[in-house]
């Protein structure tokens, strides 16, 4: 078992280990918590694991109820959230009462935003299910709900009390998952460098996969807890985000997120490389680590990709900031103005 703190306004803990969802009753209880817990999860993950859990909470004097709604990004929308609320108001949840998410990143963000904002905030406890939402949405208490409109459009930044990520739970997550997962870890190995690149290079085991959340979860505690409101290191976490959120515009969302990650961090590389910016024998590693996890994705040129990239949102008027590659473990903001972006990835 491995614990990370992570020392935002209200600190908590990430709790990473095999069979830690047996303790959750313990957990809440010696957090001071008492009272109603409302369990959200989703249609895949429900059938799984909610029971579980439930027994757990009603062993230690809780008492659980479950909500369940149809797994997939469709849900996390006004309207589910709304059935949320009203669960929580129909059974007279107080402040003092807790909400659990136990699921994906969909049910980490639309359970953090209506604990965020049922009676002005109530207590969130976050118990992520899947590899992406382990490494990544768990940390950095971002909580939102998808509008016709876009996604993430409503949310608030709001932090769990403790989040508990099972490593036994991987046993379920499909392979699809897995690999998504693995496409946001790509950032942290070649942002990190060291061991986290080392474990995606070998391949990730089930030995070395409580490590590779535990590196993940502190490369991410480090960077947002320097700057919890996201101005400035924050923007290292964008890593081949602005190809990434190009690629799932301009396919409609049908590459999942985690693998045009992958995709922009193999091209930010290669340009990096043909730039003169990366050395040949760092970009090889880079792109056998790709390889090793089946993420060498050949996706859109980026010639149909870049003028999607004035639609990011951390872009600052005309200028765009860059998550540059100068090496494994090195990594730039590189500023840019939108009219020379063609230049810079040598587009005609
Ligand atoms: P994210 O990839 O951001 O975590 P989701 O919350 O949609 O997005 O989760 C991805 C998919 O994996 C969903 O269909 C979800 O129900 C499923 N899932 C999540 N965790 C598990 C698990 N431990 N076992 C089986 N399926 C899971
Ligand atoms: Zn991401």
């Amino acid at each position: 078992m491995k614990k990370c703190l992570i020392h935002t306004e209200k600190p908590y803990e990430v709790v990473i280990g095999s069979g830690v969802s047996g303790k959750i009753g313990e957990y809440l209880t010696s957090l001071g918590l008492s009272g109603k817990v409302l369990v959200v999860s989703d249609t895949n993950v429900a059938p799984l694991y909610a029971e579980g859990v439930a027994d757990e909470l009603v062993y230690h004097g809780f008492e659980p109820s479950i909500f369940t709604f149809d797994a997939g990004e469709e849900s996390k929308n006004l309207s589910t959230y709304g059935d949320i609320l009203a669960f929580l108001a129909e059974d007279e949840f107080t402040r003092t009462d807790t909400v659990l998410a136990l699921g994906g990143g969909v049910v980490g963000d639309m359970a953090g935003f209506a604990a965020a904002t049922y009676m002005r905030g109530i207590h969130f406890i976050n118990m992520p299910t899947s590899l992406l939402a382990a490494i990544d949405s768990s940390v950095g208490g971002k909580t939102a709900v998808d509008l016709p409109q876009g996604k993430n459009l409503v949310g608030a930044f709001y932090q769990p009390e403790l989040v508990l990520f099972d490593t036994d739970f991987m046993k379920t997550l499909p392979y699809d998952e897995i690999r998504n997962g693995l496409g946001e870890g790509v950032k942290y190995a070649v942002l990190e460098g060291g061991e986290i690149f080392d474990i995606l290079s070998d391949g990730l085991t089930s030995d070395n996969l409580e490590q590779f959340i535990y590196l993940s979860v502190e490369a991410k505690r480090r960077i947002v807890e320097e700057d919890e409101k996201e101005g400035g290191v924050r923007k290292f976490l964008n890593l081949g985000h602005t190809i990434a959120h190009a690629v799932e515009t301009l396919t409609e969302y049908v590459v999942p997120h985690g693998l045009a990650v992958a995709y922009g961090v193999r091209m930010m590389a290669r340009f990096a490389c043909e730039r003169g910016e990366l050395a040949e024998e760092q970009y090889a590693k880079i792109e056998g680590l790709l390889l090793a996890n089946d993420l060498a994705l050949e996706l859109n040129p980026i010639s149909e990709l870049i003028p999607y990239f004035a639609a990011d949102k951390k872009r600052a008027g005309d200028m765009i900031t860059l998550v540059t590659i100068a090496g494994i473990g090195d990594c730039r903001l590189t500023k840019l103005p939108l009219d020379e972006l063609k230049s810079y990835f040598g587009v005609e």
